[in-house]
């Protein structure tokens, strides 16, 4: 489903978030990023989403380059939820269904009023964000992003912010999309998850890929020792 070929992208100031780095993800597939602060997980997402142009290498969507329109096919939700605070659940939903799929208001409402169900919050469509908890505005940041029927989903981090008895609602809506067959890159330092959700998990450092494997054997026997110092850190 994506392809990242040899993929490198630099900040002014002489940072290299990602260096050469490559990754094929097939559809259908989970896999799990994690790696240490700095290490270039949220630029290499933010890549893929086409929020930032990469310097060099190449990004494929379902074999067609990144550009404008395969971007569509990538949904996004990030740790600070972004939702327009002035408006109401409903109509951060509808929002971008109207503007980019051109759909009536009474067609986005009506799917909007379905993914409000799947996340699980059939009775917010009339609060405004500030009426809302941190993992319900998160909720509904996803079901934002489902809205545009995307056919990859990337999650940066999307429980960092929260607090912990709202985690649990949020990972059990990715969990749910998993088992529904979305392909998704996740981003995250909740290795329990990591471990359940994943199929791959890979480690990156630096900017590059260090090291990639079945979510068990990962875990259980990592093979190259950076891998085994951040996990001997973190678990
Ligand atoms: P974290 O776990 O802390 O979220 P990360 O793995 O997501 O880290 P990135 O945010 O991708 O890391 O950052 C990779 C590197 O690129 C870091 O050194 C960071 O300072 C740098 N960087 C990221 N975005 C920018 C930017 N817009 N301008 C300058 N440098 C940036
Ligand atoms: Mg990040």
């Amino acid at each position: 489903a994506v392809q990242i070929l040899q993929a490198s992208k630099s900040f002014a100031g002489g940072v290299t978030a990602l260096r050469e780095l490559s990754l094929e993800v097939q559809q259908g597939e989970r896999v799990v990023i994690i790696g240490p602060s700095g290490s270039g997980k949220s630029t290499l997402l933010r890549c893929l989403a086409g929020l930032e142009p990469v310097d060099a290498g190449r990004i494929l969507i379902e074999g067609v380059p990144l550009d404008e329109k395969t971007r569509r096919k990538i949904g996004m939700v990030f740790q600070s939820f972004n939702l327009f605070p002035h408006l109401t659940v409903l109509d951060n939903l509808n929002l971008a269904q109207r503007l980019v799929q051109k759909k009536s208001l009474a067609e986005a409402t009506a799917a909007s009023l379905e993914l409000l169900a799947r996340v699980n919050m059939p009775d917010k469509a009339r609060s405004l964000p500030g009426e809302l908890s941190g993992g319900q505005q998160q909720r509904v940041a996803i079901a934002r992003a489902l809205a545009l029927k995307p056919r990859i989903m990337l999650f940066d981090e999307v429980t960092s912010a929260l607090d912990p008895e709202m985690i649990g609602e949020v990972l059990s809506v990715i969990r749910d999309l998993a088992q529904a067959g979305m392909t998704m890159l996740v981003v995250t330092h909740e290795m329990a998850f990591a471990r359940e959700l994943g199929e791959r998990v890979i480690f990156m450092e630096q900017g590059e890929v260090i090291e990639t494997g079945d979510s068990k054997s990962f875990f259980a026997r990592p093979r190259e020792a950076r891998t085994r110092d951040f996990l001997s850190r973190i678990l």
